[in-house]
């Protein structure tokens, strides 16, 4: 048996394992980073939404005060014109005319009493809010109950936490940057140098390796896969001490002998 080609896959796998140990110093910190980012998207709109709603019920108030002063204005008008009327008939018309303007008048004070009582709505919803959170009832605040001041405070902690892990996994990215490309660099060699000796062996790690698991190859430990403990059968010991390879019955990785690696890695 070929020894040889299972020491070039060792080494790859030694290497891809040094790899794997760099980019493990990042900690789970891309994927916190994300869920920080969705969190901040999801404030972010919470705030625009309810700036929205405030802007717009800032529009329609002085559009209504702006019809207001109108229809007094004209009240005014018509109220002076009456003074100068020369009959019942005119003067009755000007009555009705004034009339018309006092209901639209009424009518933009009961809009701007529905918007008042829009703002004291959402006010006393976050006045809820407020006490749940000082009693320490997260679980039963819902969107809306979360305080105007609370959201932007949160807005504000969100993007804080976010700049330190960005600029924590940008520093361990670039303090590692050097040893991962070279690293890189050794693996394409390896891989070039299998490709060539022993493709059917680089094919079975590659395979092995498509889903989550990294290690294809691995050490026998205490007369077992190192990969999943199942037990290696007695009569293939000698093979593996002897420098060969076992494929695992149960999780079909490579299995070779603790020497393989130590000789990988010097
Ligand atoms: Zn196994």
């Amino acid at each position: 048996m070929d020894h040889t080609k299972i020491n070039l896959l060792v080494k790859l796998q030694h290497l891809d394992n040094q790899i794997e140990s760099i980019v493990s110093l990042q900690k789970g910190l891309p994927e916190e980073i994300d869920a920080l980012d969705e969190d901040l998207l999801f404030t972010t709109r919470q705030i625009e939404s309810r700036k929205k709603i405030a802007d717009d019920q800032l529009k329609q108030r002085s559009h209504l005060h702006e019809i207001i002063n109108e229809c007094k204005n004209k009240i005014l008008n018509f109220k002076e014109k009456q003074t100068l009327a020369r009959n019942n008939k005119e003067y009755d018309a000007l009555s009705k005319q004034i009339e018309y303007e006092e209901k639209e008048i009424a009518q933009a004070e009961i809009q701007l009493q529905d918007i008042v009582h829009a703002v004291q709505r959402v006010e006393d919803i976050q006045k809820k809010g407020r006490q749940l959170i000082a009693e320490n009832r997260y679980d039963e605040i819902t969107e809306e109950m979360m305080p105007d001041d609370i959201l932007h405070q949160q807005l504000e902690d969100l993007k804080k936490q976010l700049d330190q892990k960005r600029e924590e996994l940008e520093s361990i990215v670039i303090e590692t940057a050097e040893d991962v490309d070279s690293l890189n660099k050794k693996v394409e060699e390896q891989r070039a140098l299998i490709e060539h000796e022993a493709t059917r062996l680089l094919d079975k790690y590659d395979h092995l390796r498509s889903g989550t698991l990294r290690n294809a190859v691995v050490r026998l430990n205490r007369n077992a896969c190192s990969g999943c403990n199942t037990r290696v059968p007695t009569n293939r010991h000698t093979m593996i001490v002897q420098g060969g390879f076992y494929l695992c019955e149960s999780c079909g990785r490579i299995v070779v002998h603790e020497r393989l690696f130590e000789e990988a890695e010097g």
